[in-house]
């Protein structure tokens, strides 16, 4: 990192500081976010790319690569020009003294840097280089694991997955088995398990690069398999009892176990403390009733991780939840049905979706189901404890995503950067022209700092299980990264951007849902974000 961009980065830091504390003291110290929804955003949006910016800066490649070098200046200078322009334009709520401002985003020095280093001409020159690379990403990762990793994920990627992903998408066909039982056979269901628990214990950052390369080759039919473990797991090692660790990981990570996690009710999305969906205490166990909502690869899964309410008192709200693991036979079609002996009913349809196909997610509708009592997660220790291991899932499924949103983005810069080098229009490829290796350098740009912020996730994770701001802050910018570079790769597509045949409009229509669950984008910025920077 150059002086100058690290005079820019300093800059942010410092209006930051002072913005987030204003916003402690006008939110009561975050318990009154919710009378400040529309400045707490910007808050939450704005640390979040300030995050970025430093993540990006502390790459190790930014130090040795030049396009690296030139990406993370102009990153830094775009997030100090964009939170300048919200200070100024909402002076009131943000706080930032004119003295504060005029010695970090105002001072001359970090102005001319902010503008040289975002200077349009810079961006193209990363745009050229993107072009000329075809957009590969061979970013370099501390530790060698982590590389060999990437490396043999890129290989299984591209040679088991692309050939099947458009037909996946394109048939709205249900995952096929061989993908999954390869992707068993090289650990990619146990990368969080412990080894004591068959897995391979092989830590959240090269989770994170072995999900970027396959869901560069599909977010639906391989990126997203391994989701669903990735929750169910971090639930266990938190709240499971040392048998229900022993009986249900060392299947998970073997890929013999697929999962479904059910939180969502058709009436209940983001207010998950309101869970309506019923568990009632029979002898030897409990019988669910109620109805689910968007219940991700519930067809296949021989076990579903469902939340239910346990007491009946609704007032108990959130301490009123109990995590299950709900077996059931795997289907393979769009519906089906689930009948007990003892008159147990569970009935799934899928619901139908532009994009996210490979998996379907259903509609779920449970009749006094039998689930025994030793699948209640932490027996009855975690009776009223649903709702927090739940949150620590998501929170490992939100790490998941930074890395899933990274790699459909890289897919997509990959095409762009390709089709960029070949398509011709007034006697020339369409990369010759300035404005398409600007957008392609932004592009590049965008995602570089949705990688690192997601590594640096990945870290923070590694280093403490515990923590739920960095993991949101990676799931929130790369899922907005991911929508908008797979369509500006799809308008460099031009009309053929909108043919089935070309993967542009696969990575357009799967990007969408990457702002929508795990916290749709406004609940993960007010309610995890915002809180977590303001609380306390
Ligand atoms: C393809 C797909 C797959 C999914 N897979 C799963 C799965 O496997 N398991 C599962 O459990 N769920 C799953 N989901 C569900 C997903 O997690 C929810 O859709 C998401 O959490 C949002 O809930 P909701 O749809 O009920 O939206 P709502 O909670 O109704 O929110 C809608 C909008 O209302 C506004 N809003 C709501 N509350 C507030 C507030 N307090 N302040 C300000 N604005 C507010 C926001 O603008 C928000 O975007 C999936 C969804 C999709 C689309």
């Amino acid at each position: 990192m150059s002086e100058a961009t690290g005079k820019i980065i300093a800059a942010i830091r410092g209006a930051l500081d002072e913005a987030l504390a204003s916003g402690k003291r006008a939110t009561d110290g975050g318990k009154a976010i919710d009378d400040h929804q529309v400045h707490a955003e910007r808050l939450a949006y704005a640390a979040t790319e300030a995050a970025a910016a430093e993540a990006l800066a502390a790459d190790a490649s930014a130090q040795s690569d030049a396009t690296t070098s030139l990406m993370t200046a102009a990153f830094a200078g775009e997030v100090a020009s964009r939170l300048r322009a919200q200070i100024e334009a909402h002076p009131d709520d943000f706080g930032v003294s004119d003295a504060v401002l005029a010695r970090t985003l105002a001072a001359p020095d970090v102005l001319a840097a902010a503008r040289a280093a975002q200077h349009e001409s810079r961006f193209r020159e990363i745009g050229r280089e993107v072009i000329r690379t075809r957009g590969a990403n061979n970013c370099a990762i501390d530790g060698d694991v982590a590389e060999m990793a990437r490396d043999s994920a890129r290989a299984f990627a591209r040679k088991e997955v692309v050939p099947l992903a458009e037909r996946i998408h394109r048939h709205d066909e249900l995952v096929p088995d061989a993908i999954i039982r390869q992707m068993a056979e090289l650990g990619y269901f146990g990368m969080s398990v412990p080894e004591e628990y068959g897995g391979q214990g092989m830590g959240n950052l090269v989770m994170i690069v072995i999900t970027e390369e396959l869901s560069a080759a599909s977010l639906a039919a391989a990126g997203s398999l391994i989701t669903r473990p990735e929750i169910l797991t971090k639930a266990l090692l938190k709240g499971g009892t040392d048998a229900q660790k022993k009986k249900w990981l060392p299947p998970v990570a073997a890929g013999e176990l697929m999962v479904g996690i059910s939180v969502t009710e058709p009436d209940t999305g983001s207010d998950v403390a309101s869970v309506r969906c019923r568990a009632e205490r029979v002898d030897g166990g409990w019988l669910i009733s109620g109805a689910k909502a968007w219940c991700t690869f519930a067809g296949r899964a021989n076990v579903l991780a469902l939340l239910a309410r346990t007491n009946p008192d609704a007032k108990a709200g959130a301490r009123g939840l109990s995590l299950f693991i709900v077996p059931k036979d795997p289907f393979p079609g769009h519906e089906f049905e689930m009948r007990q002996p003892d008159g147990g009913v569970l009935h799934g349809k899928a619901d139908a979706t532009p994009g996210y196909r490979g998996m379907h997610s259903y509609t779920l509708g449970f009749d006094r189901y039998f689930v025994p009592a030793e699948n209640l997660i932490g027996e009855a220790a975690g009776e009223g404890k649903g709702f927090y291991l739940q949150m620590q899932g998501f929170a490992a499924g939100r790490l998941q995503t930074g890395g899933r949103a990274s790699g459909l983005a890289q897919a997509a810069l990959e095409a762009a950067a390709t089709y960029a080098g070949e398509r011709k229009q007034f006697g020339r490829p369409i990369g010759d022209f300035h404005l398409t290796q600007y957008k392609l350098g932004r592009m590049a740009t965008s995602l570089a700092a949705a990688r690192q912020l997601t590594y640096a996730a990945a870290r923070a994770m590694d280093a403490d299980e515990t923590v739920s701001l960095e993991p949101a802050m990676a799931k929130l910018f790369a899922s907005d990264v991911a929508v908008a570079v797979t369509q500006e790769g799809q308008l460099i597509h031009g009309g053929w951007g909108y043919a089935e045949e070309f993967a542009i409009s696969r990575h357009v229509v799967d990007a969408l849902v990457l702002p929508i669950f795990e916290g749709v984008k406004p609940i993960l910025e007010l309610k995890v974000i915002a809180r977590g920077l303001l609380g306390g």
